[in-house]
């Protein structure tokens, strides 16, 4: 009877904890916030970044590997350096990338029933792009629940934390940020979010990619709430 015990406690209702009863959209980061960022997923791509920089740049892995992080931390993904730098085709790169393999990735019922409950719309924000959202839904078995996955091309290759990502999804899903939240694994790319009035949430990683990336201050006030699990914080929020 434990883990129907277990299952009861997960959906109950709480009547203290952080107050979410304004929100009526909800706002989520695929990589490393709607899965685990230990599974080695991530690792896989970035693995496949180097390797695309190596061939498309003619360079050795190690130097590849560096030019990698200079043009993610200038540009806020390797993605927008290429580009903007060397002229890549973005359909190439993203294809490429993200061809990995996704056994390891379980569905995660525990979460997916702490995001059904959640009232209003539910959205996808990622820098990545959209088939690889896909993909990653289909497994971790939370297609189901949102109303829209909004990718890289959606923000018209203007990665968070520039504020014209922000600005553009808003505007076309006619949020009213006050009453939207935001979760992300970095901290910097919740900054524009709380700026423009929603609330936040920090999957708090020592992950070294949740450190990397373009400087921005991150101030205490940026941050509303901060969290190592996903779905406990889910479960102990008021809605
Ligand atoms: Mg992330």
């Amino acid at each position: 009877m434990e883990s129907a015990h277990i299952a009861e406690n997960a959906l109950s209702k709480p009547d203290s904890g952080p107050d979410f009863r304004h929100v009526r959209s909800w706002i989520f980061d695929l990589d490393n916030t709607l899965y685990c960022a230990r599974n080695g997923i991530f690792a896989q791509i970035e693995s496949r970044m180097t390797d695309y920089v190596m061939a498309f740049l003619k360079l050795e892995r190690e130097a590849a590997y560096a030019r990698q992080k200079d043009l993610y931390r200038a540009y806020g993904t390797t993605l927008n350096g290429l580009m903007l730098e060397h002229g890549a085709a973005p359909d190439d790169y993203l294809h490429y990338v993200h061809d990995i393999d996704l056994s390891d990735l379980k569905p995660d019922a525990a979460l997916a029933a702490q995001i059904e409950k959640l009232p209003g719309r539910r959205f996808v924000f990622t820098n990545g792009c959209r088939d690889h959202a896909a993909r990653i839904l289909d497994r971790i078995g939370m297609t189901h629940l949102f109303d829209a996955v909004w990718d890289i091309r959606t923000i018209a290759f203007k990665p968070k934390p520039q504020v014209e990502a922000y600005e553009s999804v808003v505007t076309a899903a006619g949020l009213n940020p006050g009453q939207s939240a935001m979760f992300d694994d970095i901290a910097r790319n919740l900054v524009p979010a709380r700026a423009m009035g929603m609330t936040t949430i920090w999957l708090q990683s020592d992950a070294p990619w949740a450190k990397q990336g373009p400087a921005m201050d991150v101030a205490a006030g940026d941050i509303d709430h901060r969290t190592e699990n996903l779905t406990e914080f889910l479960q102990s929020i008021r809605i």
